[in-house]
């Protein structure tokens, strides 16, 4: 029994594609396309001329930080990114317990499939809950159906037992997700950045990376300290010590590129990682803007934590862009969107951000019926002044509806929300007693 989607205009991100038309999803796969006929037993769901989009997939976002909604600020107000790390989110990140994480994870999954988002590629961190605290966020996710892939955010800024850890719970996730390979859950060997590892530690992410032929999913330049620090301590270049160490692998994923200046893009042409573009985090972190244009490897598009509204980011990658009088065009934005479901789907090993036979049941049904002509030429105009994520109506994954009429059908939305709130309070009162 498969679900039929009648009467939609079916919009293609990769390529910029629009057809109207329907679609039949059937065993978490899209069967066919175009005109489709609806078999016995079908569901039939007639989307009124709306617009059916991929499942939007978050190319970088940690999930850790759901519950910093509102959160108070530090008592003396960080004047340097590394002042904003110390008194904020290391903060945070530390008052994480079990709980923390779990629930952290599923209110973060929840708001992502609220805005047509279905895959996450997060970036996880919780120094007093390390080994086993993936999991935790797998059973959070898993509440509410998404596809995650995952990692530990090692560091050596809690000593040897700490980075340790970090190791090992990357290890084990990984190893996990090898023998498992359900296309829902897959993982990549984490680093925080740079600036906060010993060689070592890079050197056995590298390792481990390649051992399970990962990738490493890494911060690299976000603020110009993580540069200066790497030349200070090893006399190199960053991207030259993530070469020498074994980080800069195609499968890996470099975050913000903020501060890579001209010397780095030899070595992004050569290895090919995948760079991840969040412009909101990096608007509110003041550290400039990041030359996405100029990066001769794959860009993505990720939230950095700020949700998982990937409609919004792509409106603030255009309007960062202009802004900043870069050349940045319409059609990169998109292939940015485009290009974390085209790395999601590498790590999951479905096919993810396509609407096409055998590709994988993730659709977004919006009420967005366009009011002025739509064509595979203005796709890109559509998305960043008209279709927000105020459109998602219906949402599936892996052919199962997760959303409805905008009523959440895998959970109890309102119990979450009551639960995340005391969670959440507990975690703000435990941040007080750290010390800034
Ligand atoms: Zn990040």
């Amino acid at each position: 029994m498969g679900v039929v989607l009648r009467h939609a205009v079916l919009v293609d991100l990769d390529p910029p594609g629009v057809q109207e038309g329907g679609l039949r999803l059937d065993g978490g796969f899209i069967a066919s396309r175009g005109g489709v006929n609806a078999e016995p037993g079908d569901t039939v769901v007639d989307c009124g001329g709306a617009v059916v989009l991929p499942g939007l997939v978050n190319g970088h976002t940690h999930l850790y930080s759901s519950l910093a909604t509102g959160m108070p600020p530090p008592r003396t107000a960080p004047t340097s990114f590394r002042e904003i790390l110390e008194r904020v989110w290391w903060r945070l990140d530390q008052a994480l317990d079990a709980d923390g994480v779990e629930t952290s994870a599923r209110v973060g999954s929840l708001d992502a499939v609220r805005c047509g988002t279905t895959t996450l590629i997060d970036h996880h961190a919780s120094p007093n809950f390390i080994v086993g605290s993936l999991d935790a966020v797998e059973r959070g996710a898993d509440e509410i159906g998404v596809r995650i892939v995952q990692c530990y955010e090692t560091t050596d800024r809690h000593g040897p037992d700490g980075a340790r850890q970090g190791l090992e719970e990357n290890r084990r996730y990984l190893d996990k997700c090898a023998r498992r390979r359900d296309g829902r859950y897959a993982a990549m060997a984490g680093a925080h950045a740079a600036f906060t590892l010993e060689r070592q530690t890079l050197e056995e992410l590298g390792a481990l990376a390649s051992v399970f032929e990962a990738g490493v999913h890494i911060h690299v330049a976000e603020d110009a300290c993580d540069e200066q620090e790497i030349r200070r301590r090893f006399g190199m270049s960053l991207l030259d010590l993530l070469e020498q160490t074994g980080i800069l692998r195609p499968a890996s994923i470099l975050v913000h590129g903020t501060h890579l200046d001209a010397d780095a893009m030899p070595l992004l042409r050569e290895h090919t990682p995948t760079v991840a573009h969040n412009p909101r985090s990096n608007m509110n972190n003041a550290v400039g803007y990041a030359p996405v244009a100029e990066f001769p490897c794959p860009v993505i598009l990720g939230t950095d934590g700020i949700g998982s509204d990937m409609l919004t980011e792509a409106r603030f990658a255009w309007f960062k862009a202009r802004d900043s009088r870069a050349s940045l065009s319409g059609e990169h934005v998109l292939a940015m969107l485009a290009g974390a479901a085209r790395r999601a789907s590498q790590a999951l090993g479905v096919t993810l951000g396509r609407l096409e036979p055998a590709a994988a049941a993730d659709v977004v049904v919006t009420d967005y019926v366009p009011t002025t002509p739509l064509t595979a030429e203005n796709v890109f105009g559509h998305l960043v002044f008209g279709l927000g994520p105020q459109f998602a109506k219906d949402v599936m994954i892996g052919g199962r509806w997760v959303m409805q009429d905008r009523r959440m059908v895998t959970c109890d939305e309102k119990g979450i929300r009551r639960r995340a709130r005391e969670q959440a309070a507990a975690i703000w009162k435990r941040m007080e007693l750290l010390s800034e």
